[in-house]
């Protein structure tokens, strides 16, 4: 998510900032800015929008002169992108100015006593109480005040703060977010990632998560939470620009499949407070809840498919029953709707044009209508009653990863917070599904470990002309998701069939060696599934099986198989995917094929 660039040293910051911001654009972002401390103090100067209308604001802005200074992009995850709420953001007393990326989960109560001292608030971001209490604990010496204010923030963050008080100083801290800081002739520079500095220099040191770095026109000086300083080593790269706005990476896909366990984290962590699940933009009362007779999920693609589990999972955890529409397809079946109706309505962009259609479809005939999706401010979120968003950030390769991983999350998050207003969940089962929820990040980081198994698997099947995956219930909707990332970014011919129906047609399609990926994570499901594994077998497929850790009975029928971790059957969509997305990233990169951009395809489907 977003763009962090600063610069102390002796030339000229705007220019040095513009172009590190202009090299992080891939990432993603819908308003930009920068503050400069100059003789009269921190001048802010950002606006909504693209990089080119932030270059005309700065031609007209005057003076603009400075050598220090931070730049911005932000991708909005709290407030609309505004020009309010654009950062760099400034304290009340203007004493302080500071760039965020990342959410800061306790910003409610952090405002909320910000708000009993007096302070007052510009913009709807959480990244303004930052700055606040910057001011609000300045101890006169800007490290010291930041290291204090780090202590209270909960949440993921990398920040960059200018003091008025302390010129020539740029100090930096960060958790769970990016930062990075360069040297070179005229200072020192900081930035989210590494193509914003490679104009000035290849040398970089990565920021610790307890560490604070100080930028100065002498060079950078780190500090441990003890504030002792510490030394680094830099690390070296030599890469052209255009490969380091991956990140290293190679594609977009595998740099998003990899950032799944921080994006799962924001996107659960920023809902739940105090043990329950909140959602700010949600505002169904109780009794709207328990009226509900009808709900419907509604969407395309892979956003379809997280809204399968979802009817799973709303069922299960929350006793409501729920139906799963294509959003192409919803307005023209008639379905039943009335004011005790509530549509979910998901998607990425926000702007995928038959789920906005079937949104407004929806709101006609008097629906309650709740979004989910990732981008703010998006025609669907602006257009739903309730929204939900997830915390993916930008997703730049076409084949969604990320933002199918926080799609599902929203997913159980919802069937929590249903099943609590409708009274059927106990106080118990609630906190162990939201402890097992908040697990499910280290789990996917445990996951990521699976790249090279995936990898040699893909090297086996990557020539095949077909590929069935199978499963039931839940494993069946997380089926048709892995065979969906297969047929977009491979061009493989692959079905996904509920694991039961096999025997009822599509069994006929199995030759001797056709690779079968059985998916038999649900614990509940396993001995069924094992039946339907020797059936495949039986006709000559070869089968790849993802289960549990610990299910020993599926070793005795898969030709090969892949453990995922331990976790309730409800969750196991999080756990199976993984694997598969690489499996699908490995088959299509060895076939050649055009990973981030698959003919055909868009990012973002605006025509119905
Ligand atoms: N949470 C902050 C905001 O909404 C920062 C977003 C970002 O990382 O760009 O303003």
């Amino acid at each position: 998510m977003c763009g962090i660039v600063g610069y102390a040293g002796s030339e000229q910051a705007v220019p040095i900032l513009m172009g590190g911001l202009a090299k992080l654009e891939y990432r993603g972002y819908d308003s930009a800015g920068v503050a400069l401390q100059q003789d009269c103090g921190l001048t802010v100067i950002k606006s909504k929008g693209r990089l080119a209308e932030l270059r005309r604001q700065l031609e007209t802005a005057g003076d603009t002169r400075g050598t220090v200074g931070l730049g911005h992009t932000r991708w909005a995850t709290h407030g609309e992108p505004s020009d309010l709420n654009a950062h760099p953001h400034l304290s009340q007393d203007a004493r302080f100015a500071v760039v965020h990326n990342g959410i800061i989960e306790n910003y409610i109560e952090l405002k909320q006593m910000l708000l009993e001292k007096g302070y007052t608030f510009q913009s709807q971001t959480d990244t303004e109480v930052i700055v606040n209490l910057l001011a609000y604990y300045d101890t006169g010496d800007l490290l010291d005040t930041v290291l204090k204010v780090r202590n209270k923030l909960g949440g993921s963050y990398a920040l960059g703060v200018l003091s008025a008080a302390a010129p020539g100083q740029i100090v930096a801290v960060r958790k769970d977010s990016p930062l990075i800081v360069g040297l070179c002739k005229s200072g020192a520079l900081m930035a989210s990632d590494i193509p914003a500095l490679i104009a000035h220099t290849r040398d970089y040191y990565e920021l610790s998560e307890r560490e604070a770095a100080v930028l100065t026109k002498d060079g950078a000086r780190f500090y441990n939470v003890n504030r002792e300083p510490v030394s680094k080593t830099p690390y070296h790269v030599d890469w052209d620009i255009d490969a380091a706005s991956l990140g290293g990476y190679e594609h977009f896909m595998m740099k998003e499949i990899m950032e799944q366990p921080r994006v799962l984290r924001d996107t659960i962590s920023s809902k739940i407070h105090d043990g329950e699940v909140v959602f700010p933009d949600v505002s169904l009362t109780r009794a709207q809840v328990e009226a509900i007779d009808r709900l419907y999920i509604v969407a395309c693609g892979s956003a379809a498919h997280a809204g399968m589990v979802g009817k799973h999972v709303i069922r299960r955890v929350a006793g409501l029953s729920a139906e799963v529409e294509l959003a192409s397809e919803f307005r023209y079946q008639e379905p039943l709707l009335t004011d005790r109706s509530l549509v979910v309505i998901i998607s990425q962009s926000g702007e995928t044009a038959d789920s906005l259609a079937a949104l407004r479809y929806a709101r006609e005939k008097g629906a309650k209508t709740l979004a989910v999706v990732n981008v703010l401010g998006s025609s669907i979120a602006r257009s739903a009653e309730h929204v939900i968003y997830t915390n993916a950030g930008p997703e730049i390769a076409v084949a969604t990863t990320k933002a199918y991983s926080c799609q599902l999350a929203v997913m159980y998050l919802l069937a929590v917070y249903l099943g609590r207003a409708l009274g059927r969940l106990s106080d118990e089962d609630n906190a162990s599904l939201l402890k097992e929820l908040q697990a499910l990040p280290d789990k996917a980081d445990a996951l990521l470990g699976c790249k090279e198994t995936m990898q040699y698997y893909a090297a086996q099947y990557y020539g095949a002309k077909d590929i069935f995956l199978i499963g039931r219930n839940l494993d069946y909707a997380a089926a048709l998701e892995a065979s969906l990332k297969l047929k977009e970014i491979s061009y493989i011919h692959s079905e996904a069939y509920a694991a039961g129906e096999l025997k009822h047609g599509p069994i006929a399609l199995l030759e001797r060696g056709t690779l079968v990926v059985a998916l038999a994570a649900t614990v509940s499901m396993a001995d069924k599934l094992r039946s339907n594994i020797l059936e495949v077998k039986a006709r000559g497929a070869e089968v790849l099986a993802l289960a549990q850790e610990g299910d020993e009975k599926i070793k005795t029928v898969a030709d090969a198989l892949f453990e995922v971790p331990r976790t309730p059957d409800i969750f196991t969509p999080s756990m199976t995917i993984i694997p598969m997305q690489f499996f699908a990233y490995y088959v299509a990169a060895m076939r050649g094929m055009d990973i981030d951009k698959p003919r055909n395809l868009a990012k973002s489907v605006t025509v119905e």
